[in-house]
């Protein structure tokens, strides 16, 4: 059976606890500082999606921080295979978190860190190969963030209330602007269709490089779209023929509409819409070998 939310087994520092008994020391710089890095990725059938792209981006996270990989990091996919295990998972969103660990409150890092590696999953439902392409509304924001979004941080807290402000506009997701030009989302990368091309923001220090938009990528090219790794106007962004953005978990979503104002027809384009489901096909073929759905 699987377990429950309080019985579910986390993680932490060469312990499988159950997640009501897993505790951190509350100088940990993680909570003190935002001093730490994570990823999110997902399993399904019991076999992880984009395991290597994610390992690789922790990896340059914590060098982008000066934190040496704990030896945990390397372990992270035998790790994560025994907590699905453990916890009878085979549909599940894993959550990585490596900080600096526990230190006496002092701007200076330690020079001697005692990392914490923290992994949490939560079950999640089976692949749907056909599942519909979802829709979202946007607004924009102010990109409030520092200048290296390209590492996945903890310090989540501009990304945080945008989608808060996103949510009280009606909306699902904030896309985030630099003095009017469109970075990404609050949560996810921003792709736009404007005159048959498909544009998003270049990969630079300015957003995280999504695995979902390096694949989402890969899969336009396949399809002979032509792409610009140019970053976009709001005002452009807004007259595009389609909007999408991409993440682990919103996968490849439609955006419909932007600040109110649709996009093309106001539903989910051609384009994303074969995205989506070649993106579906890719996580299935990943995940599901056999093909069984
Ligand atoms: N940008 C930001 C700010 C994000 O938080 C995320 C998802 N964590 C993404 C983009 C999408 O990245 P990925 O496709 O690797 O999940």
């Amino acid at each position: 059976m699987p377990a429950t939310p309080s019985t579910m087994l986390v993680y932490l520092n060469g312990h499988f606890l159950p997640k009501d008994q897993a505790t951190l020391s509350v100088e940990d710089r993680g909570t003190l500082f935002g001093d730490g890095v994570y990823e999110v990725l997902e399993y399904y059938d019991g076999r992880p999606f984009a395991m290597q792209g994610h390992l690789d981006r922790l990896r340059q996270s914590l060098a982008g921080i000066r934190l040496p990989a704990p030896a945990a990091v390397d372990r992270l996919p035998e790790i994560s295979d025994e907590l699905l295990r453990r916890n009878h998972l085979t549909h599940a969103r894993l959550y990585w978190q490596v900080t600096r660990g526990p230190a006496p409150r002092n701007h200076l890092p330690p020079d001697e860190p005692t990392p914490t590696v923290l992994a949490i999953p939560t079950p999640i439902a089976p692949l749907n190969v056909r599942a519909p392409v979802q829709c979202w509304k946007a607004i924009t924001h102010d990109d409030l963030r520092w200048a290296r979004c390209c590492y996945k941080t903890l310090m989540l807290l501009p990304n945080t209330l945008a989608k808060d402000e996103a949510r009280r506009a009606g909306c699902q997701e904030a896309i985030l602007h630099r003095n009017g030009t469109v970075t990404e989302g609050s949560a996810t990368n921003v792709l736009a269709v404007c005159d048959g091309a498909l544009w998003t923001h270049p990969a630079d220090a300015s957003i995280l490089h999504g695995i979902t938009r390096a694949i989402a990528i890969d899969l336009a090219r396949a399809l002979g779209l032509a792409l610009h790794e140019t970053a976009l106007t709001v005002e452009q962004l807004r007259a595009a023929e389609e909007v999408m953005v991409t993440g682990t978990t919103a996968r490849v979503t439609a955006i419909t509409h932007v600040d109110g104002h649709p996009i093309g027809a106001g539903e989910a384009g051609p384009v994303t819409t074969r995205l989506h489901e070649t993106f579906l096909k890719q996580l299935s073929q990943q995940c599901q070998p056999a093909g069984c759905t």
